[in-house]
Formats: structure tokens, C-alpha cells, sequence
């Protein structure tokens, strides 16, 4: 945790005077994170968020955070060309098939044919983007006006429970693995949906691959890898 953090903030600001000495223009890779276990739904940019400052999980979040925090102050102190992209769940091929997150664990246990660990109840939601939306969506902010600096929310709007994403998965991979239930990690957000009305209207931009489609190429990928 400890490391989480600091690479975050102190890799933002490395990164900001390098951008600064050669007047490169630069990009925070934000995240969904910011707005914490969130009291409003959807999220839309101005909402500031609920991030418990002392949990396990906020090494992240409040390194994500405080990035944002260093972009707009070197924005405000010397004009620079930011963009802040505040990056949903994101899955696709290339993935790194043991980050231990939700998808890459699910098609793993499903391919298997073991267990599939929900945490918690699986009531949980988020909104999953395919990846080759999301790299369209940064390339599109990169090219915007330099006066449009974000933070900008990039994600997919069909919010989905884990549940759903586990039988999904299990129905796709025609898996015989079973669920279940471990606990729930704390300060794991309850629901997640990101407002993506700022980039439709700013950056002409929204996801066009659908989940199914997105899960087809990403459960290849992890075919091939077991292959391999
Ligand atoms: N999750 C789960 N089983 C797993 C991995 C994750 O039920 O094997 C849940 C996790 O508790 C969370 C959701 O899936 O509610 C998404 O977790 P992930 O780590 O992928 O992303 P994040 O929590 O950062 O959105």
C-alpha cells in the first residue's frame, strides 16, 4: 500500500515536470476509484466522491486522487496541457491473466472448472468496457481542444451485478464450476456506473463493442494462454 501510493503521487508529479520542461502535453490515467463507495448513481464528474481515507483499499484511491489534485495545480500554476481520463473497469484481451480481478478470476476458475469465488453476496455492481473502447476514448480526449482537460469518466454504461457476470461467464465457457461465496472484501463499492454524457458531448465518444462480444475475444485470449 504503502508503494501504491507513492508511486501514484510521486510518479505524477516526475511525470508533470518532465511534461513541463519539454511542453509535452499529458495524461493522468485516472480511475473510477476516485468517487469511492459512491452515495450517487450514476457518477457523473462533479461528484466529489466518498473515499474512506484510512481503509485498505485507499493506498489507491487517494493516490489516484492526489494525482488529480497535482494535474490541476500544475494546470492552474503553469497553463499546462492536461487531460485527466477517470478510467472504469476495463477488461480484454492482453489483460494480465493474474491480476486477480474479477474477470480474468472468473474465466480462470471457469476454464478450470473450479469453484467461482464471489465476494460478498454478488450484488455488487459495475459497468465493464471492453478495451479497444476505452484506447478509442483516450486517443479521442488526446486530440481534443486543449481548453477541454477533464476529468472526463471513460467507461461502459451497462451495469451488471458480479453474480451476473459469474453465470455469464460460467454460460459462455459452457463451464460445469459452481459459485461461491467468500467474503466481502471491506470498502468494496456496492455499485458502480460511470455518466459518460461529458465525452458523448465533448469527445463525440461512447462504447460500441458489446460485453458478449468483448467476453468472446478476452475468453480466447485466456484460452490461447493456457495453450501456450
Ligand atoms: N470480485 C469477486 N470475485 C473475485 C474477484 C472480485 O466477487 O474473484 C468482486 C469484488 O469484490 C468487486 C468486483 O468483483 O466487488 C470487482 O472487483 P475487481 O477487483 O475486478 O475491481 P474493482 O473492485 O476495483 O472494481
Amino acid at each position: 500500500p504503502v508503494q501504491t501510493t507513492k508511486t501514484s503521487v510521486h510518479g505524477a508529479i516526475n511525470m508533470l515536470g518532465l511534461a513541463k520542461r519539454t511542453g509535452a502535453r499529458i495524461l493522468q490515467a485516472s480511475t473510477s476509484e476516485v468517487y469511492g463507495d459512491p452515495e450517487v448513481h450514476p457518477q457523473r464528474e462533479d461528484y466529489v466522491g466518498h473515499v474512506n481515507p484510512i481503509g485498505p483499499r485507499s493506498c489507491y484511491d487517494e493516490g489516484k486522487r492526489c494525482a488529480e489534485t497535482l494535474f490541476f495545480d500544475y494546470r492552474r500554476q503553469h497553463n499546462m496541457p492536461i487531460k485527466v481520463a477517470r478510467i472504469f473497469n476495463t477488461f480484454g484481451p492482453r489483460m494480465h491473466v493474474n491480476d486477480g480481478r474479477v474477470v480474468s478470476n472468473f474465466i480462470n476458475q471457469a476454464l478450470a472448472g473450479v469453484d467461482i469465488t464471489i465476494y460478498g453476496d454478488g450484488t455488487q455492481t459495475r459497468s465493464f468496457c471492453y478495451v479497444d473502447d476505452l484506447v478509442r476514448g483516450l486517443l479521442a480526449l488526446m486530440d481534443s481542444p486543449e481548453g477541454f482537460t477533464g476529468p472526463v469518466n471513460l467507461g461502459n454504461t451497462g451495469e451488471m451485478t458480479i453474480r451476473e457476470m459469474a453465470e455469464l461467464i460460467i454460460g459462455m465457457t459452457k463451464s460445469s464450476s459452481r459459485l461461491v461465496f467468500k467474503p466481502l472484501p471491506e470498502d468494496d463499492p456496492m455499485q458502480r456506473q460511470p455518466d459518460i454524457s461529458l465525452a458523448k458531448q465533448e469527445l463525440n465518444w461512447e462504447p460500441v463493442i458489446s460485453l458478449e462480444e468483448g467476453l468472446q475475444n478476452t475468453i480466447e485470449y485466456f484460452m490461447q494462454k493456457q495453450a501456450a
